[in-house]
């Protein structure tokens, strides 16, 4: 490493900025963009070594119908088409009475992993047997979760095989995420266990399997609302039956599938300060719970309604973590009516549901290509340059084009130009 970089972590962002500038060559240009997109506030303090904001464009969702309540959701991507499929999907499915969405439960889980087991009994037993203290210990290392009503429940034990135990504590963390706090309870757990068991713990580490932290949305539409004639509409239904089964079936295309839905939940997830690799780490991981990695959403056709439901795991917290330190989150939550984690595990899941069906509708119907191709224009035409008041008029031009790529967006920029 270059002398230069040493105790780079020391250094002021101006000044981790002049020490990059000399090493890559980068412009005035290029250093100028750096220094005026870094943040005021704290957001610098969340991550080491910061260096600017990275920003991505964010937009709201509209028409969404929750438990009988009008929803706008803020949405942070950089995908065209996601947020006018929410909406345009969110529009279909209030026509047909809104979304219902339920959880199940709200609860974290972490781990004390033990290795060199001998015998699992012994601390199964022990645990058993000594099932409040951990609790009381737990709870001292986190009071102030306690004191709002949260804390530690419950501790059991799991045998993982090869000499591996794990010590699972199941807590209420209200309405943060609950990584840290969870963590420092786990701490205290594995220093009594070493204390009294005198068992060496591998590791303590939340879970991020999030399947104590259920939430389900499930919607019923009139067959005769998916098309302009009740043929059409019929074979529509029956057609996301079937891709919904696909799903089910195979891999390679629940992957895909699942992907659609992720498009709007993590969009959310990142628009309320969440950490969302959580997220896709636990939706993935339950997308294979029953041993093949299968579609997370379901749609049949009951009678005469196309009857759809997603069930995701969701531990998301409303305070907490990045929540209060980027400043957009708190506007967020305003926007989307968000004041709760229940809420807003709520409104996620229905998003998820959401984005879901517009994919799959279209899919069956007109294709994907139709809907975004006009939004990947845009990108294209941006991506080559083109001024917000050139773009209508180049996608205009690309449109008419059989291949339209980069290089014929570049040419026809030029012809714009001159
Ligand atoms: P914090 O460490 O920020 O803890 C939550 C904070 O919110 C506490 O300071 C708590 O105060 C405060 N708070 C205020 N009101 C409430 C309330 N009603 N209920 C609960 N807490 C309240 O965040 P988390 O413990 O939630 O951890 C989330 C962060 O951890 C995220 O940034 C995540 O990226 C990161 N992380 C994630 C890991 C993972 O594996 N997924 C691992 C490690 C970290 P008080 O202290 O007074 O109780």
């Amino acid at each position: 490493m270059k002398p230069a970089f040493s105790h780079f972590y020391k250094r002021t962002p101006a000044e981790r900025l002049a020490i990059l500038a000399k090493t890559v060559g980068l412009s005035d240009d290029e250093q100028q963009t750096l220094a005026t997109r870094a943040a005021d506030g704290d957001a610098p303090l969340l991550i080491e070594n910061y260096l600017t904001a990275y920003q991505l464009p964010e937009g709201v969702a509209v028409n969404f119908r929750v438990n009988q309540h009008d929803f706008i959701v803020p949405m942070v991507t950089e995908e065209p088409s996601v947020i006018a499929a929410a909406s345009n999907g969110a529009k279909q499915l209030a026509q047909a009475g809104g979304i219902t969405a339920t959880l199940r439960s709200r609860l974290l889980t972490g781990q004390v992993v033990l290795s060199d087991v001998k015998v699992f009994a012994s601390i199964d037993d022990w645990v058993a047997l000594h099932q409040s203290e951990l609790l009381e210990v737990a709870a001292q290392a986190h009071p102030s979760i306690v004191k709002r009503g949260g804390g530690p429940r419950k501790v059991s034990v799991r045998d993982l095989g090869e000499g591996f135990v794990s010590v699972d504590l199941t807590a209420d963390v209200k309405a943060a995420m609950g990584a840290n706090m969870m963590n420092t309870m786990l701490e205290a757990i594995a220093q009594l266990i070493q204390n009294k068991l005198h068992h060496t713990t591998l590791f303590s580490i939340l879970s991020n399997a999030g399947d104590q932290s259920l939430a389900t949305a499930e919607v019923s539409i009139p067959v005769t609302q998916l098309g302009t004639d009740t043929a059409t509409a019929q074979q529509t239904a029956t057609r996301i039956a079937q891709a919904s089964r696909i799903a089910q079936l195979d891999p390679m295309r629940a992957v895909t599938h699942n992907k659609g839905i992720m498009n709007g939940v993590d969009a959310v997830v990142i628009a309320m300060g969440n950490d969302w690799r959580t997220i896709e780490s636990a939706a993935h991981a339950f997308a294979v719970q029953n041993g093949q990695y299968r579609g997370l959403s379901q749609w049949r056709v009951d009678g005469d309604q196309l009857v759809g439901s997603l069930t995701l795991p969701l531990p998301v917290g409303t305070v907490g973590g990045a929540t209060k330190v980027l400043p957009l989150v708190t506007i967020n939550q305003k926007i989307a009516q968000v004041d709760s984690p229940e809420t807003l595990m709520k409104l996620i899941v229905a998003v998820g549901l959401v984005q879901n069906f517009a994919a799959l509708k279209a899919l069956v119907t007109t294709g994907i290509q139709a809907g975004h191709m006009k939004m990947q224009l845009r990108s294209l035409a941006m991506s080559v340059g083109a001024t917000p008041e050139q773009v209508p008029t180049l996608v205009k031009l690309l449109q008419q084009q059989a291949d339209p790529n980069e290089a014929v967006a570049k040419r026809l920029l030029n012809q714009l130009k001159y």
